[in-house]
């Protein structure tokens, strides 16, 4: 006798419970998601001791026919796709035919379905998979619940943490479901108690009001929104100020084509995206939809669909990047203030914080030339407190005009206003036109001073300096490969690496700001990046990092008089500098005390 033998259904749906089944959570996702893919508008989740003992999801979507009830609870068997065709073009969430099957062959389900008119009802309870079909009373739509998950299974059910983090797990799908879903209704219950009962959003302020309802309206208030498209990629949703960035990567949420994922590609574009402007160690907020055409990626990579693949990663990685490159170097004072304002508004009036959206009030001046630029650069070198009256700012600034002259004349008042005075040599104070400014002078002047060397270094562009002593790093022959294919992503920033054998680089050349880095460590990052996410920014990345050092020390320090040209100077260098609402570590430059606010301080006007 042979020792192979096949394995029984019932055996075989568990080992497949295995991938999709690790808990509640999981259960209450692929029902979500086939409630969804029937159409439900309205999906009610109940659940009992953390969805332990029991789930149960109510749904008004198509209904399942009599004589599919018993395939539904099949393996293999689905009413959405036929062939592979269907597969490659998926529109559905599920595609598998296999979540139905895998939780009735570790839990207890029945499931009561109609299509309008009669109803029927099957139960199964993991020991029997036969399926038996009875009358039962049911409106258009489906209920099923799931008792005693892994009541067969002792070994699984000993991996169920607490009723409480378990509940949790189910109450983070939740709410992922429901940011990718706006147009269905979601109420969540535990152990009888109503924790979300989220209306269908249609509008704009209901959509915005849901994702405040779910992700805390701090996130909302602070929040940009998105909208970009480009090469048959469209991009939409918000994402958090720097400022409001969090110590765990908690508030991400990503939906590829209203499917949630978690993707490294994606992390790194919009990482990446965030790096100059993100303390280190802290971590971007967002809500991104992207949608594309689903022949173009690849979403049958993981049982549970988490992970996708895109035809062409590269692409995707550079449209996500440069969208939210550009929609946070934006923030400027000029589009703070309407944010800043909105925030105040309640929630829901039609236009919440779309500061995007709004024009810019201000135009920031030409850019400066080269040569300037250059001398700016070099004052850098000089040591700290060099922001004398012959520094770059101070001296373009002396012709403005204070607010009293202004008042009287027709001239703008700038985003920033101008100064009044300045604070224990830390703050500057400023006057606009709602009211109070204040500046942290040490933070504004470093973005300042960053955002130049940046830019001198991309017009100058990178000087090398050949090493003494040639570096030899070892590497797998992948890695060789890879770095003779992507040469370019090293000789553009100036290092000359060359492969010596199969499994060893030789590097002759590095930029001249990195001559002091660990070489060999930097050049097996960038390979292993390249691998894994088919580009890398570390060059740039650790190049960035030391003009960031460079900036910190060649910013002004308190403590340092300035005259009020000075300091008006550094406003308007504020106002045409990029990503001058946040110092290199993400914090606030400034902020604004509007004459309302300061109204209340002194109850006037109540
Ligand atoms: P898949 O979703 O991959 O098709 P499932 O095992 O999750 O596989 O579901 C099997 C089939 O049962 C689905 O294809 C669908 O036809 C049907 N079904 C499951 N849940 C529902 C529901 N809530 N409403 C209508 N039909 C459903
Ligand atoms: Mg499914």
């Amino acid at each position: 006798m042979g020792k192979i033998q096949l394995l029984s259904p019932r055996l075989a749906n568990q080992i497949a419970a295995g991938e999709v089944v690790e808990r509640p959570a999981s259960v209450v996702k692929e029902l979500i998601e086939n409630c969804l893919d029937a159409g439900a508008t309205r999906i009610d989740i109940d659940l009992e001791l953390g969805g332990t003992r029991q789930i149960k999801l109510r749904d008004n979507g198509s209904g399942i026919l009599k004589e599919d009830m018993p395939l539904a609870l099949s393996r293999h068997a689905t009413s959405k796709i036929k062939n592979l065709e269907d597969l490659e073009g998926v529109h559905s969430l599920g595609f598998r035919g296999e979540a139905l099957a895998s939780i009735a062959s570790v839990a207890r389900v029945t499931l009561t379905s109609s299509t309008g008119g009669e109803g029927w009802k099957a139960t199964v309870d993991g020991r029997e998979m036969d399926v038996d079909v009875t009358a039962a009373a049911h409106p258009q739509g489906t209920t099923i619940e799931v008792r005693d998950l892994f009541f067969n299974t002792p070994a699984r059910r000993k991996f169920l943490r607490t009723e409480k983090t378990e509940f949790n797990h189910v109450a983070e799908t939740v709410k992922r479901q429901a940011l990718s879903r706006f147009d269905a209704a979601f109420q969540l219950r535990h152990d009888g108690k109503v924790i979300y009962s989220l209306k269908q959003a249609d509008t704009l302020a209901e959509k915005q009001r849901r994702v405040a309802t779910v992700c805390g309206s701090a996130f909302m208030d602070q929040a940009l929104s998105i909208e970009a498209e480009a090469m048959g990629l469209r991009l939409s949703g918000w994402v958090a100020l720097p400022t409001f960035s969090r110590s765990q990567a908690d508030l991400q949420y990503f939906f590829v084509n209203g499917r949630v994922v978690k993707d490294k590609l994606v992390t790194h574009a919009i990482r990446q995206a965030y790096r100059d402007v993100l303390f280190h160690g802290r971590h971007p907020a967002y809500v991104l939809y992207l949608e594309l055409d689903p022949k173009v990626v690849d979403v049958n990579v993981h049982p549970t669909k988490y992970e996708v693949r895109f035809r062409d990663g590269r692409s995707v990685h550079d449209f996500l990047f440069r969208a939210l490159h550009k929609a946070l170097a934006d923030v400027r004072p000029d589009e703070q203030l309407p944010a800043n304002e909105l925030a105040q508004q309640p929630m829901g009036s039609e236009h919440a914080p779309l500061q995007q959206n709004m024009g810019l009030g201000y135009q920031s001046s030409p850019v400066t030339g080269v040569n300037e630029k250059i001398a700016a650069y070099q004052q850098l070198q000089q040591p700290a407190g060099s922001m004398s009256a012959g520094s770059g700012f101070a001296a373009q600034s002396s012709a403005i005009p204070k607010m009293e002259e202004m008042s009287a004349g027709n001239a703008e008042i700038p985003p920033l206003g101008f100064a009044i005075a300045q604070l224990k040599g830390i703050y500057i104070l400023a006057e606009n036109a709602n009211g109070l400014v204040v500046v942290d002078m040490h933070a504004a002047h470093e973005r300042i001073i960053y955002e130049r060397m940046k830019q001198s270094r991309d017009q100058q562009g990178i000087q090398a300096q050949p090493l003494l002593v040639p570096q030899t790093i070892a590497v797998s022959d992948r890695e060789a490969n890879c770095a003779q294919e992507h040469n370019e992503v090293f000789s553009g920033l100036g290092f000359t690496v060359e492969r010596m054998s199969e499994e060893s680089l030789v590097v002759r050349q590095v930029p001249v700001m990195l001559a002091n880095a660990n070489v060999e460590q930097l050049v097996r990052d960038v390979l292993s990046d390249i691998l894994m996410l088919q580009s890398s920014d570390r060059i740039l990345a650790s190049m960035d990092e030391i003009l960031s050092t460079m900036a910190c020390h060649g910013s002004v320090r308190a403590n340092r008089q300035l005259t009020i040209p000075e300091m008006n100077g550094l406003l308007r260098d504020m106002e045409i500098t990029e990503r001058s609402g946040q110092c290199n570590h993400g914090r606030p430059t400034w902020t604004q005390m509007s004459l309302s606010e300061l109204d209340k301080l002194f109850l006037r006007g109540q």
